[in-house]
């Protein structure tokens, strides 16, 4: 793959910094080199000594005075090395993409730790975005996609999807503006990427199939775009076995895949990594260099220290629970739903997330049916035009969340909601 194409000026432009390129010199060397090279500060005068933090199961994660000195310094741009490759042996268990076994240059598979997805996600767009740049969205999606992608000035497409994602049809159909040939063309206006979120979307709580996914692979191929697979809820998706992902099937490196540790170990450590073709993951570590320098080395010793101890066995046990626990969550919104909201409004049984999206029948537009009238009857839903490409456009969708709530307070929510329908239905009828 050439990757010229897709990189903007900006992102072509980032150098490595000469003192971050020996701090990952450092991280390699052997503890007898003497190095006065690093603007480091020293670790000893650090007030923190070390931590013993409880895992749920009963043992512990330490972390010992030497280990600790390393959490509280400086490290490599892409992650620390044990997280690294703990996370690279994850992905090819889980993935195993043809592009493991292909050089550097070629695409091979490369991973780097970032602070929450959002942060990879963000880069990723600006690494490829110019201003009047195309791109392949299937809307609605979730806001932070959005907020993160208006700025740049991009011309975003939106995508037909139903129940099961994106529909080829409807995508290929797109495409057919174009010639395959004008990819080539230095200046073409050609999507740069289609963005999706292929398990449990946010929110429509949608997945994507595997055939699709296949069928959207070969049209990325004949149209030379790029794929950017978000997937926080790939970790929560309830039957098995799981879809294989856009990066199983990424023969040409042109997958970027976005993994989080948010809905499964933390969303307050703020930790995720990103998975694509070298050439474009080292793009964007250069521009980590320059913002936030690396993931906090805390957190990813933290994080790193529990999936060793771990192994990826007891780390997938451990995802087993949560999917057990979500799936309980879901199948009481479903009860409630069916109890409170049949014939009102209409719902599909998402297979992967913890969002149910709600279409109300009769209100064209639920924005104010939230904003105004939802908090006088103390129910709070999200609006569906917070997620449409213009959140201006009117939507008649809410979106539920089954992550916080106990049953009851799910049971209790949708009757408050079903109230609400109906006072509004007869309002916007007369
Ligand atoms: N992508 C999607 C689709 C999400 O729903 C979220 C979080 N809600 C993110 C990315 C960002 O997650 P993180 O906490 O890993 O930054």
């Amino acid at each position: 793959m050439n990757y010229t194409r897709f990189i903007t000026a900006v992102s072509a432009a980032r150098q490595t910094s000469p003192i971050r390129a020996l701090t990952e010199l450092m991280q390699k060397s052997p503890p007898s080199l003497i190095s006065l090279a690093g603007g480091a500060p020293n670790p000893n005068t650090f007030p923190f000594q070390a931590a013993s933090i409880t895992i749920g199961d009963g043992t512990t994660v330490e972390i010992g005075k030497d280990l600790m000195k390393r959490a509280l310094q400086y490290s490599a741009s892409a992650g620390i090395p044990e997280l690294l490759s703990w996370l690279k042996n994850l992905q090819k268990s889980l993935h195993n993409p043809p592009t493991v076994e292909y050089k550097p240059h070629e695409g091979q598979m490369e991973v780097c730790v970032t602070t929450g997805s959002q942060e990879g996600l963000c880069k990723v767009f600006e690494m490829l975005i110019n201003p009047g740049d195309t791109i392949l969205l299937d809307a609605p999606t979730y806001p932070g996609t959005l907020a993160a992608l208006r700025p740049l000035g991009c011309n975003i497409i939106n995508v037909p999807s139903d129940q099961h994602g994106i529909v080829p049809k409807g995508l290929k159909e797109i495409l057919s503006r174009w010639s395959p040939e004008e990819a080539k063309k230095p200046n073409s206006n050609l999507p740069k990427f289609l963005y999706t979120i292929p398990n449990g979307g946010n929110p429509t709580g949608t997945s994507l199939t595997v055939d699709r996914k296949r069928e959207i692979y070969q049209l990325a191929r004949e149209y030379d775009f790029l794929i950017i697979e978000d997937d926080p809820y790939y970790f929560l998706q309830f039957n098995k076995p799981w879809a294989p992902t856009f990066l199983s099937m990424d023969i040409d490196g042109r997958v970027i895949r976005t993994d989080s540790f948010s809905k499964i170990l933390s969303s307050g450590l703020r930790i995720g990594f990103l998975t694509g073709p070298k050439p474009l993951i080292d793009r964007v570590i250069l521009h980590i260099q320059v913002s936030t320098m690396h993931t906090s080395t805390f957190t990813q010793i933290m994080i790193a220290q529990l999936l060793q101890q771990w192994g990826q066995k007891g780390f997938l046990e451990h995802v087993d629970s949560v999917i057990e626990f979500y799936r309980k969550q879901r199948d009481v919104m479903l009860n409630a739903a069916d109890k409170w909201l049949k014939g009102l409004a209409d719902w599909y049984i998402p297979s992967a997330g913890m969002f149910l999206w709600i279409k109300i029948e009769g209100v064209s537009d639920t924005h104010e049916l939230i904003m105004k009238k939802a908090l006088e009857k103390e129910v709070l839903l999200v609006p569906g035009s917070a997620f449409n490409i213009n959140s201006f456009s009117p939507s008649s969708y809410v979106r539920a969340s089954f992550s916080l709530s106990s049953p009851s307070q799910i049971d209790q929510g949708f009757q408050r909601l079903a109230e609400l329908i109906k006072e509004s239905v007869r309002v916007e009828k007369f």
